[in-house]
Formats: C-alpha cells, structure tokens, sequence
C-alpha cells in the first residue's frame, strides 16, 4: 500500500486529488485546514454589496462525499524529508511515500513603514470576510488599492460600483499579464467606471490617513495590499532546494526530490524561456499532470512526457459586467461584456468540472 499525502485543497490539491482517486493500493490522505475548497478567482466577485464569501466555497465534506481520501484538518509547517513525514500544526506528524505539495501562495508585503499595521489581503475567503467587514458600500468611503496587476485590477473594478477607489501601480501601466492594447483598455475603462488610477509611482508610506507615494499623497479609509505573491514561509524554510525567489526548484514534472512534488502557485513553470504566470487554471492543470505522473510511475513504472500547459485563455473583470483578456491558444483578445461573459462561464465550467471528477449533483 502507497500512502500518498497531498498537501492543500486547492486548485492543484483537487487536480492531483482527481487524478489519483482511482488508484489501486494507495491511501489518499489530504493535509487541509479549511472546511472547504475557495474559489479565489471569484472573491472580488463576492466582494460585491449582495454576494457572499459563503457563494465561492465549496464545503469538503460535499466535495470529496465519493472519494476514499481522508482529510487532515491541520495546517503543515515543515517537511522531514529524511523520514518521509510532513510535520503539522496541534498533530502528529503525517507519513508519506509520496508527496504533492500544493498549499498555495502568501501575500508578499514589502518592508514600507505604516503598510502591516493597516494593510488587508485578499487570498482566502477570510480575508474576503474582513474586507467586507470594513466596507460600507458609500461613496464616500474611499479604498486604495495598491497593485496593477490580476487581483488588484479586478478588486478595484469591483469595488468601484460603490466606493471611491483609488488604484496605484508602480510600473507606467496596468496587467502586465495582458499585451499593451488590452492593458490600456482595462485602464480606460477603470477611469471611465470613477476609479482614479495613479501609475509610475511606487508606496513609500502609509500613516492612519494618508498613502505616500513618490511624488504624491492621498487620503484613504481602507487600503488593500494586492502588490504580489510569494512562497509560503514555512516552504522556503523547509530545507527543499529553493530559488531566489523561495520558489522550490523543480523539474519538468513538477519533482523536487524523489518523490516530492510541488504543483500550483508553489510550482514557478517556465515553458521554452517563458514564465507561466501563476493562475488558478494553471494550477489546475499541474495538479492533475502531477497526480497522473505519480500514477504513471506507480503502475507503468515511468511518466509520461514533460508538463506544457495548454492554457485556454485568462480573463479578468473590470468594472460593472465588462472584463478583458484573451482566448484560445493563438489569444484571440476579448473585451468588454463578452469577456466578462466568458469569465463567468469559465467559472462555472470549473465547478462542472469538479462535479464530474468528484462525482456530485451539479453544486
Ligand atoms: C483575488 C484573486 C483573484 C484571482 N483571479 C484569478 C482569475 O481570475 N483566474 C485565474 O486563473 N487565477 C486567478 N487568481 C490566481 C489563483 O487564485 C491562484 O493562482 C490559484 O488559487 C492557485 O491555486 P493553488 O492550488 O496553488 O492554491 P490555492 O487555490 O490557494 O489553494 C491552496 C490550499 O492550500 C491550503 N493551505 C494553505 N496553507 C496550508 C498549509 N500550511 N497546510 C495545509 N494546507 C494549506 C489552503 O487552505 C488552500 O485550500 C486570483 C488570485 C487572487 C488572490
């Protein structure tokens, strides 16, 4: 009997979860703190005046009713490879023959004075709650959010609808996922919807009242930090060959040391040269392309070929109904309400997708 341990119920733990569910003489043990699985990519969305955070969860013990996995509801903070164990938090430690490390990523908050003591993320359906907590869906309530990129994009467009916002992007502009056409588009609009974007200047201070930027100052009531990911501190100090970035260094299938693997936001692909950025869909299927790896090497005894994602497009909401982005392999660009459109279709297609793997009625 293989004990396979997956650590973190995300898009990545699930992907790897659907494909080993099946395999003959192997425990499946997921290592899980949460009760249930977050769909992160849709919290600006419950971030709106009548959604909830509860919307964009779906509960494990719903989730995984079909599956012979048994969940851990422990947080892991460090790893003994020597003796094959994840070590947790107010529990034993968890043996493995195999290991599939997927816990995710932590907001990264550089050293600006003021910034800690004030600063809300947005990574999980909790901090989604505290978010909400602070919100008083008036005008006059004004948000900062600091970052140009996926998250801070979406959560300005979103919040816009109710709320003076304020978006500041270090770099001269916004998405730098997206090609120049689309990221000016996603600038217009935000301008158009009310919000004011400052770009090209970087946070140097926060007081009570006030973000200081390079040049100049605004007030603020509520500031959301969206200005980058990092590794998990408990990974980059878990003795695993690491990067600069903290990233675990990893072959094309994900592997780190015989039998450990990393998959999701903690796995930094680079395809001919290129960095894949880090996205739920991306995560997804190196989820899956590691659990089908394992499985490969437990019955045929080798893997298959290299991970070389295809990925299917990425969109991103703007303000009221509009989105950007590109589909299809070749990147078609999209805008506006289609793009929106085709976003919220592709969240649902993903909780399809969970129905069908985990065998549920459609959720
Ligand atoms: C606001 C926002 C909007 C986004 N929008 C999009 C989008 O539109 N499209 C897109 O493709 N991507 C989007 N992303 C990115 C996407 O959400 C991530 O790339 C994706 O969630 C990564 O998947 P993952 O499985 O690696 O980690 P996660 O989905 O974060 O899952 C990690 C899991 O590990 C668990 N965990 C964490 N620490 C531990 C621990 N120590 N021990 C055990 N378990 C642990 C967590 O509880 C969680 O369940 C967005 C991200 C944010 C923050």
């Amino acid at each position: 009997m293989q004990k396979i341990v997956v650590v973190g119920g995300g898009y990545a733990g699930l992907g790897a979860l659907g494909a080993l569910r099946d395999l003959p003489e192997t425990e499946l043990i997921l290592v899980e703190p949460g009760e249930g699985h977050q769909l992160i990519p849709e919290l600006p969305e419950a971030l709106a005046k009548h959604d909830t955070v509860d919307h964009h969860v779906m509960p494990y013990s719903e989730l995984l009713k079909e599956v012979a996995v048994s969940r851990l509801p422990y947080f892991a903070v460090g790893l003994d490879t020597h003796n094959k164990t994840v070590l947790l938090q107010d529990h034993d430690p968890v043996q493995y023959d195999w290991l599939v490390l997927a816990p995710g990523s932590e907001p990264s908050l550089p050293p600006i004075p003021g910034l800690r003591e004030v600063a809300h993320t947005l990574r999980d359906g909790h901090d989604a709650r505290g978010i909400k907590d602070a919100l008083r869906y008036a005008k006059d309530q004004r948000v900062a959010v600091i970052g140009g990129g996926l998250t801070g994009v979406e959560v300005a467009g979103m919040l816009a609808i109710d709320h003076d916002v304020i978006l500041v992007e270090g770099f001269n502009r916004l998405l730098p996922a997206l090609g120049i056409g689309l990221s000016t588009y996603a600038y217009k609009r935000l301008i158009a919807a009310g919000v004011t974007v400052v770009m090209g200047q970087k946070l140097v201070r926060v007081t009570d009242t006030h973000i200081e930027l390079e040049k100049d100052h605004y007030g603020y009531d509520i500031l959301i930090w969206a200005g980058g990911i990092t590794p998990p501190a408990w990974i980059r100090q878990s003795g695993l060959p690491v990067d600069s970035r903290g990233y675990p260094v990893a072959d094309g299938y994900g592997e780190v040391l015989p039998q450990v693997f990393v998959a999701g936001d903690l796995w930094h692909v680079v395809v001919d040269g290129e960095d894949i950025p880090a996205t739920a869909q991306l995560a997804a299927l190196a989820g899956n392309f590691v659990g089908q790896t394992i499985a490969s090497r437990l019955t045929k005894g080798q893997p298959g070929p290299e991970f070389r994602p295809h990925l299917r497009g990425m969109l991103i909401s703007l303000d009221e109904g509009q989105g950007v982005g590109w589909v299809l392999h070749g990147g078609i660009p999209v805008r506006g309400f289609s793009a929106r459109t085709l976003k919220n279709y592709s969240f649902q297609q993903y909780r399809l997708k969970l129905s069908k793997i985990f065998d549920r009625p459609w959720p």
